[in-house]
């Protein structure tokens, strides 16, 4: 459930549902707070988005999942096998790996898809051009984690806010409740989560759950997306750079892959598998 604080905000309900369903989202309601009310008794809020087809999912199951089916199909994955440098030539990509067994590998096809570090192996790259190469931005969001009974059978967020989806509650599969995640612009590469941050989230979390209690927000963990978009600028799309962009014959490169990159990960998957000419068989 998407919750609004008030009546301005519910105001703005309908766009995000248009716009949800122009991007194919389907099982979309508007609910008056009194229906939000009834089916989430400790929330308060004056209108809400309820998308009834929304799922969680267990991250590491799913990359199980996927490493299964790509080692079914044949791949070979050399995990601690750092990409250090490269260099495109008319017989294909030179890589080189490092690591604990250093290698030179010469591929016809590569798929950079390095989250944070894509850049920075893109620039390895020789031959890659610099001006495909977009800027990098670390946002560091950090969640805390409520002691005792969950309160909600839903996920709860409010409207997004610049950065980020707002600080919502998440349930894990465990049925535990997550608060999180608040935006830190241009974090260095930290992920211990401060403390002192739970004053912020008390205050936004109470917004939309004023029974929370004192006490119950412990720090939980943190990560760091790429964004594509600075602090105070429009946001931008992922960025997926394929041969028909900068002419680079068999290289494609992801950048700024941030939230819901995870969700979008088959279909991302898809449209990379396309733009190497393989279409959807993948
Ligand atoms: C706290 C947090 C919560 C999130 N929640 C959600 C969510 O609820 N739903 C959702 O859809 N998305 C969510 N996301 C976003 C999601 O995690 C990302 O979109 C997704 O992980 C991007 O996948 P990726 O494979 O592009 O990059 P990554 O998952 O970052 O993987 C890149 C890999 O490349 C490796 N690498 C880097 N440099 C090199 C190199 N030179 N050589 C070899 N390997 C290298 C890295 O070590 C890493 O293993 C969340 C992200 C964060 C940080």
């Amino acid at each position: 459930m998407i919750v609004v604080a008030d009546k301005e905000q519910a105001a703005g309900l309908p766009a995000i549902v248009e716009r949800a369903q122009n991007n194919g989202v389907e099982g979309l309601r508007l609910l008056s707070a009194d229906e939000a009310h009834a089916l989430e008794p400790e929330v308060a809020c004056e209108g809400a988005i309820l998308s009834t087809c929304t799922g969680i999912i267990d991250v590491h199951g799913l990359m199980l999942a996927y490493q299964g089916d790509a080692e079914e199909a044949g791949a070979m994955i050399a995990f601690n096998a750092p990409l250090r440098g490269g260099r495109i030539t008319s017989d294909g990509i030179a890589l080189e790996v490092g690591g604990d067994a250093p290698m030179e590998l010469l591929a016809e096809e590569v798929v950079i898809a390095a989250g944070l570090g894509a850049q920075a192996a893109a620039s390895a790259l020789e031959g890659y051009p610099s001006e495909a190469i977009l800027q990098l931005h670390r946002v560091k969001g950090s969640y805390f984690s409520l002691t005792g009974k969950a309160p909600f059978s839903h996920l709860i967020y409010p409207v997004p806010v610049p950065g980020g989806l707002g600080t919502h509650a998440t349930l894990d599969l465990g049925g535990r409740i997550k608060f999180g995640l608040d935006v830190e612009w241009d974090a260095d590469e930290d992920y211990d989560v401060d403390p002192a941050r739970a004053e912020l989230f008390y205050e936004t979390v109470r917004r939309y759950w004023p029974g929370l209690p004192d006490g119950a927000l412990v720090p939980d963990y943190s990560g760091i997306q790429s964004k594509l978009s600075g602090r105070g600028e429009a946001g931008r799309d992922f960025a997926i750079h394929g041969p028909e962009t900068y002419g680079q014959r068999g290289v494609v490169a992801l950048f700024g892959i941030e939230s819901p990159g995870l969700t979008a990960s088959l279909a991302i998957g898809d449209h990379v598998a396309g733009l190497l000419g393989y279409g959807e068989a993948l």
